[in-house]
């Protein structure tokens, strides 16, 4: 019996819809036989965008893009069922069968949810049939909802225990600088460190795809904390999902995983939700949180912004360096000192430290 392994491939906007719009058969085509080259020895989730561009773009009659999210939402239910479409025939070719799956913030926080949603895609890959996920556009709150699919890319691969993650882009990876503004970026082939500053660092979306490589890091950063392996590679490069599923070299720039792996739960305070307020603390809080304490309200030397019992914080030193996120007990307001009962304001199995030390 061979050992398998389960692998997520993640496609963007911009590679997986061609310059008219629609869904680019010829590419999807080309990646489903190298998918099914492996299909012997690896299990492949594919997390496809394409969704809104496509939709616009059957019914938008050549006028541009508009920004109205309640428009685009509504697109999109043109568009995805346009894209399973492609999908579908690519594999058919390949004598397999695809099936949607579409995911919302909501799977991600709700445990019965996310229990569920795993069952589900073990038993797609089980039944042989290779899930096709997207972001659920149509319905999805518009005001949690990810929008780009890299990090749910990164979510997926911890939801299904993925060893490895390829996220497939219009560049050939992370580069030194914005290739936009600078002709002299260069490839950086390996990270071993990923932290809120190289996040930061890395530039913004192209004209169609919403992530850009900024969120690729993020998406990253979440996958390799998870203990995912993750690519960031060109969609268009000659036979990168062939090469990456056999472990040879694919181009782009691969981010080593995290030997400790962070929990689901953990994993999503620290990167799933959206920090509601910022809490900055002192040196001394600043050590014991780093050595797995809790968060104490004596150590809280600011809090900026308002969040609710239950909501996620950002946890920064007094210089601004982020170190933690973590769910807050008690309501926290801005300007205000924060008085509690046990002195608790997070409790250490509510806290994910943040920095890569
Ligand atoms: N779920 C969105 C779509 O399918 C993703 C948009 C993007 O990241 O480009 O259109």
């Amino acid at each position: 019996m061979t050992d398998r392994s389960t692998a997520v491939i993640k496609i963007g906007t911009s590679s997986v819809t061609g310059s008219d719009g629609l869904p680019n058969a010829t590419l999807l085509a080309s990646l489903a036989q190298q998918i099914q080259n492996s299909a012997s020895h690896i299990d492949v989730v594919v997390v496809s965008s394409g969704a809104v561009n496509a939709g616009w773009a059957t019914i938008g009659k050549d006028q541009p893009r508009p920004s109205d999210s309640v428009v685009l939402q509504a697109v999109s239910a043109v568009g995805q069922q346009l894209l399973m479409r492609t999908w579908a025939d690519a594999f058919a070719v390949q004598d397999r069968v695809v099936g949607q799956v579409l995911l919302a913030p909501h799977d991600f926080e709700n445990r019965s949810q996310y229990l569920h949603a795993r069952q589900t895609l073990g038993q797609l890959l089980t039944l042989g049939i290779v899930p096709i996920i997207n972001e659920n556009d149509a319905v999805a709150d518009d005001e949690i909802r990810y929008g780009d699919n890299d990090r749910l890319a990164a979510l997926v691969a911890h939801l299904v225990g993925a060893q490895r993650l390829l996220i497939l882009t219009d560049t050939p990876g992370l580069l030194t600088a914005d290739p936009r503004h600078d002709a002299n970026a260069s490839l950086i082939e390996v990270v071993t460190e990923i932290d809120a500053s190289l996040a930061a660092r890395a530039g913004g979306p192209s004209s169609v795809g919403l992530g850009g490589m900024s969120s690729k890091v993020q998406a990253a950063w979440m996958a390799t904390w998870s203990g995912v392996e993750t690519v960031i590679a060109s969609a268009t490069a000659p036979d990168v999902v062939h090469r990456f599923l056999e472990g040879l070299d694919a181009g782009g720039t691969t981010f080593t995983a995290r030997e400790r792996s962070l929990s689901a739960r953990k994993l999503w305070i620290a990167f799933a939700v959206a920090a509601a307020a910022t809490l900055v603390v002192d040196e001394g809080a600043a050590a014991d949180i780093v050595a797995d304490s809790s968060l104490l309200s004596v150590g809280i030397s600011a809090v900026r912004g308002n969040a609710l019992a239950g909501d996620p914080v950002e946890i920064v030193n007094e210089a601004g360096v982020l170190l933690a996120k973590g769910i807050v007990r008690f309501d926290v307001r801005d300007g205000h000192s924060v008085a509690t009962s046990d002195g608790i304001v997070i409790h250490r199995d509510d806290l994910v430290i943040l920095t890569s030390s």
